[in-house]
């Protein structure tokens, strides 16, 4: 690959950008600086920036904590802010960057982005039951027989779900609120909201707590995110 587009790449900046600290001298291959920013860079080769070794990787992995309010795509057409606008755009292949599924606009919580389209089409699809899980905030008190009711799956009005897992964490009888867990395999459009809309529990606040092997970290502030780490990478393939 060429130098510039390698650093460019890497998160270094525009190819412009790039450009220039090669020509600086600020650049080294194999311990010797290169002012070529066409030079072709093997993966033997060790590519340093000021000192910093730069390691290459063709894909990047993030684990988002999705805030309220923004979209989950790479743009909208209507300006609206998306997921990506939480993330640095000297990222790493930022440009091809983009979130595996969708949480609707108020959810919240652990969204997956990366540029490694095999991985997420493999994720997505139906076949592969990736357990999500999601905690939810609902009206009403939740009654112990739906556990059973959730286990065999819910006749929404276009399907019936597949079985999911329904864990009551705690119900407010003043308040009349619930909090629970859900545990779908498929991710179909207000699902959640859907399977507990069945039954008066209008859901306050939902948010994604796990994506089959990944979980929400709790020091994960909502719109931080950080790179997965290899062990979350080996057990998504
Ligand atoms: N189910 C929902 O209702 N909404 C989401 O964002 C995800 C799952």
């Amino acid at each position: 690959m060429r130098l510039d587009r390698l650093l460019s790449e890497m998160g270094f900046g525009s190819r412009r950008e790039v450009k220039v600290f090669i020509k600086k001298g600020q650049v080294r291959i194999n311990d010797v600086v290169s002012k070529d920013i066409g030079k072709n860079v093997q993966t033997a080769d060790t590519v340093t920036v000021d000192g910093e070794p730069v390691n290459y990787s063709e894909f990047q992995y993030y684990l988002l904590n999705k805030p309220a309010d923004y979209l989950s795509a790479t743009e909208d057409k209507h300006g609206q802010l998306t997921v990506m606008d939480l993330l640095d755009d000297n990222l790493p292949h930022y440009q091809d960057l983009a979130p595996v599924g969708r949480l609707d606009q108020d959810t919240t919580g652990l969204l997956l982005i990366t540029n490694d389209g095999q991985l997420a089409h493999h994720l997505l699809q139906p076949k592969f039951h990736v357990a999500k899980t999601y905690e939810a905030l609902v009206d009403g008190v939740v009654a112990d027989e739906l556990v059973e009711i959730f286990a065999a799956g819910i006749k929404l009005s276009d399907f019936t779900t597949q079985p999911a897992k329904l864990e009551i964490v705690e119900r407010d009888d003043e308040k009349k609120q619930s909090r629970v867990l859900v545990t779908i395999a498929e991710g179909k459009y207000h699902q959640v909201k859907r399977m507990l809309g069945v039954f008066d529990h209008n859901v306050i606040d939902l948010q994604r707590v796990k994506f089959g092997p990944l979980r929400l970290d709790e020091d994960l502030g909502e719109g931080e995110f950080r790179p997965l780490t290899d062990a979350e990478i080996a057990a998504l393939k």
